[in-house]
């Protein structure tokens, strides 16, 4: 059976971080493993509380599983902290993990910090590199860029600043962004740019959409997908989940299922 690793945050209202993860490779009939990064008190109305873990407990987690069960492949989601970034880049180059899926969870829906300011440059630099493709919406690629992006120009040339960052591609949602009538994903590999359209669905159960999106990407590369079908797997399992509403919570409703 193919196995999938994800290195992130839990929620525990269920819909996004580690749980969306787990979720998602099961309903793709992948094996899921976790390494917890953090602890988050969250429901459908936002997270009330973060407790990080100590760097040394992610390391140890990676190790259980490289040293035994080994991933075929992983995704990393909320990192938390600098340290915490470094211990998970230090794993994945030791266990010479090339499938690698970085999600760059910065900041939730409801405005809570899930990476902390100072570690956006850990980010850049030991975790990019390894990535086999990174996920980010269009908030993220600003801060991953230091600029605004408002046309398919800016988009564009944002890729291109991820590439030069040492991601071997880079998938940039478009979920965030203007258009009214559409939602656009950009990917780029350093060479081709292709574009995944796809008509925008007005819902307020949109929580754990990008966690969703990254696992469903993590698991169609363990299955041997190429990277182009993984994404284009993987966008058309969160169009299905995100269009059913599973009446959960009184705030924004998890996504993490297949309709
Ligand atoms: N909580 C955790 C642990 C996450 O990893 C993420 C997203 O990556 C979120 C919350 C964000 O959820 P939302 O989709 O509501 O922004």
């Amino acid at each position: 059976m193919k196995k999938a690793l994800t290195i992130a945050g839990s929620d525990s209202g269920g819909g996004a971080g580690i749980q969306a993860d787990l979720k998602t490779f099961s309903e793709l009939g992948v094996y899921g493993m976790s390494a917890l990064t953090a602890v988050t008190a969250q429901n459908t109305l936002g997270v009330q509380a973060v407790f990080p873990m100590e760097p040394a407990a992610v390391a140890k987690q990676i190790d259980s599983i490289g040293s035994d069960i080994g991933t075929d492949a992983v995704k990393t989601g909320m990192l938390f902290s600098a340290d915490i970034i470094e211990a998970v880049a230090e794993k994945i180059k030791h266990y010479q993990w090339e499938k690698v899926v970085v999600d760059p969870v910065m900041i939730a829906k409801g405005g809570a910090s899930l990476l902390q300011k100072q570690a956006i440059a850990s980010l850049k630099r030991y975790l990019l590199p390894l990535s086999m493709i990174v996920t980010p919406n269009i908030p993220e690629a600003e801060v991953l860029t230091e600029r605004a992006i408002r046309t398919m120009e800016d988009k564009k040339a944002a890729a291109e600043r991820i590439i030069k960052l040492g991601a071997k591609h880079v998938i940039l949602k478009g979920g965030h962004d203007e258009n009214p009538e559409e939602s656009e994903d950009l990917l780029y590999d350093g060479h081709t740019f292709t574009l995944f359209q796809s008509k925008r669905i007005q819902t307020k159960n949109t929580h754990g959409t990008g966690c969703t999106f990254s696992a469903a990407l993590t698991a169609g590369l363990a299955q041997g997908l190429p990277v182009n079908h993984a994404v284009s797997r993987a966008k058309d399992f969160i169009q299905a989940a995100i269009q059913y509403d599973l009446g959960i919570g009184n705030g924004h409703g998890p996504t993490n299922h297949w309709a």
